[in-house]
């Protein structure tokens, strides 16, 4: 599989604003932030996405973004946070070695465009949800 650049940037073969590291994930600032202080999150042993995640390292992406959001609350005086992962293209992802972002939010920044949302049609919202139920049991 391609080797992209956060491969490069994990093995020290790119530079990058690096804020928190362990054995398991690699943090750094996002070269182009939505707002000043946008975090990746990124597992040293690659997956795609969350398609082909270890759950485990998952789990403790999650954790450490809310290490991280608390932190950038209180480093950029932010008013909110968003948490995200893009997953496959459809989804918005660029770059095919999974992560997360967290963005710091302000008040009236206008970074995103309002979501699109589609009402469901009569029956559409129980039998989905029917269906998930039962691969989730
Ligand atoms: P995606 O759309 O795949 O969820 O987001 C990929 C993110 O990676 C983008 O926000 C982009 O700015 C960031 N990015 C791409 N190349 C680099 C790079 O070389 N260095 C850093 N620090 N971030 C990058």
């Amino acid at each position: 599989m391609e080797t992209t650049i956060f491969e490069k940037i994990i093995a020290g073969e790119v530079p990058a604003e690096i804020v928190y590291e362990d054995d398991r994930i690699l943090a750094f600032l996002d070269i182009t932030p939505v707002n000043v202080g946008h975090t990746l999150i990124v597992p040293k042993k690659k997956f795609v996405n969350i398609f082909d995640a270890d759950p485990e390292v998952i789990a403790h992406m999650a954790r450490t973004a809310h290490h991280i959001a608390c932190a950038l609350k209180e480093v950029t005086s932010c008013d909110g946070v968003n948490i995200l992962m893009n997953n496959g293209a459809a989804a918005g992802q660029e770059v095919l070695h999974a992560h997360m972002h967290v963005i710091p939010r302000l008040i009236d920044d206008h970074a995103y465009q309002p979501v699109h949302n589609i009402p469901y049609d009569a029956h559409e919202g129980k039998e989905v949800a029917e269906k998930l139920k039962s691969k989730l049991a």
